[in-house]
């Protein structure tokens, strides 16, 4: 499915898709069963762009449309899911919390080294007890003089073990999303400790995290934005990761398409290709629809970001879709290669186990149903 790419866009892709085969593809079972992908690909990914993308040329970015980042991060979902979650972590959540919140001076200090992947960032919101309800959370940054001393607990974080920053929300005002502030805090801070979470479903070849926060001191010039705002920027943030995400899963879709014709086209049975069968059509076409239903309501998003209007409601409804697309049809792929598509040596349960998650992260299905509900009826379920 093509809408008017222009040029630049439409060569981006190209190079993406062309790298991520090369580098990538051959790659992912191993890194998914060492439950790592391999660092050197990352300054590779950064030198193609990934990285910089959307980050203004004057901080090291290659600048560009969000169109030709939802691009790059359906060529990264339809390859390995795990890359683009560092990726969209990186660039995405910190990358642009510091370009819509930071300072001159923490844009100079941080951007740069997010474009050329030099800085990798993580994203702490979630903590053991809360998740769906971040506003809530219980980290706290107390003041000491003019520096702030934060203690607390996060799970869950991407990146958490690699990140050379963390963008960390903590308490620094009263219950509740308004006594929330944000932090950016060196990792090799005295006090930080990082500690990998194995044995995950998917995305094994990310890196995922709790970490503990002990008394860390940072000056106030390491706050994003203002006292109280940090919830604010947390959800900003959050509604263009949801764009990323669903970004994610239209690749995902595509692969499970592109490896389902594939598959169903090449094995026979009963004496004629599995394509040739009518129920498995079905799967195919159902992909398909999928593919680009949710294609269509990201690059909805990502045109009402590059014109700077609203975009909320319709990144929950992208992401939605195309989360739940991403299970659907990574489920349907296993169908079409029987069980073939039970073990590792093809992709589709890979595809299966990265898709899980998509509908629980950067917002659960409930969660995005609630917003899109209260949207629709101006009644807010969360009260
Ligand atoms: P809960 O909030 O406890 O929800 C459990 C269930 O209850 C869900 O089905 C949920 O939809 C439902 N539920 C909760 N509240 C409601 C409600 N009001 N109405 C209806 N249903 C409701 N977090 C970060 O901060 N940074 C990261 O980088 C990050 N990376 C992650 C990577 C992975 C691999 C995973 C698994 C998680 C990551 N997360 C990260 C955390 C993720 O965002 C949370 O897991 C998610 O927000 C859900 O929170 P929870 O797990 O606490 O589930």
């Amino acid at each position: 499915m093509d809408l008017s790419l222009n040029d630049e866009q439409q060569s981006f892709r190209d190079l993406a898709r062309t790298f991520l085969e090369a580098e990538a593809v051959p790659h992912r079972t191993e890194w998914d069963r060492n439950e790592s992908v391999d660092l050197s690909i990352i300054p590779k990914m950064a030198e193609i762009g990934f990285f910089g993308l959307t980050i203004p040329e004057q901080y090291g970015g290659l600048g560009g449309d969000y169109l030709t980042y939802v691009l790059g991060m359906e060529e990264l979902g339809r390859a390995d899911s795990a890359l683009r979650g560092i990726v969209s972590v990186s660039n995405g959540l910190v990358g642009k919390s510091i370009l819509g919140f930071g300072t001159e001076e923490q844009k100079q200090a941080y951007l740069p080294g997010i474009a050329e992947a030099t800085i990798l960032g993580c994203f702490g919101l979630t903590e053991p007890d809360t998740g769906s309800d971040a506003g809530n959370l219980t980290s706290r940054a107390r003041r000491d003089g003019s520096d702030y001393l934060i203690s607390g607990q996060k799970l869950f974080i991407t990146n958490g073990t690699w990140a050379h920053v963390a963008l960390v929300f903590a308490r620094t005002g009263g219950p509740g999303p308004k006594g929330v502030s944000a932090f950016l805090v060196p990792t090799d801070s005295p006090g930080f400790e990082a500690r990998e979470i194995k044995g995950k479903l998917g995305l094994r070849g990310q890196a995922t995290a709790e970490l503990f926060l002990t008394d860390v001191r940072v000056p106030e010039s390491a706050r994003l934005g203002a006292e109280g705002e940090g919830f604010r920027i947390a959800m900003t943030t959050l509604a263009k990761g949801r764009v990323s995400v669903a970004a994610g899963c239209v690749g995902l879709v595509q692969a499970c398409l592109e490896s389902s014709v594939a598959y169903a086209t090449s094995r026979t049975q009963f004496g004629r290709q599995l394509a040739g069968f009518q129920l498995v059509q079905e799967m195919i076409a159902e992909m398909s629809v999928d593919a680009d239903a949710a294609r269509l309501l990201v690059w909805r998003c990502a045109d009402l970001i590059d014109r700077g209007l609203e975009f909320g409601v319709q990144a929950s409804k992208a992401k939605l879709y195309a989360s739940e697309a991403a299970v659907r049809a990574a489920n349907n792929c296993i169908q079409v290669y029987g069980g073939a598509g039970y073990v590792d040596e093809y992709p589709a349960e890979k595809y299966l186990r990265d898709a899980r998650v998509m509908t629980l992260y950067e917002g659960t299905s409930q969660i995005q149903k609630l917003l899109i509900g209260r949207d629709e009826t101006g009644i807010n379920a969360f009260v």
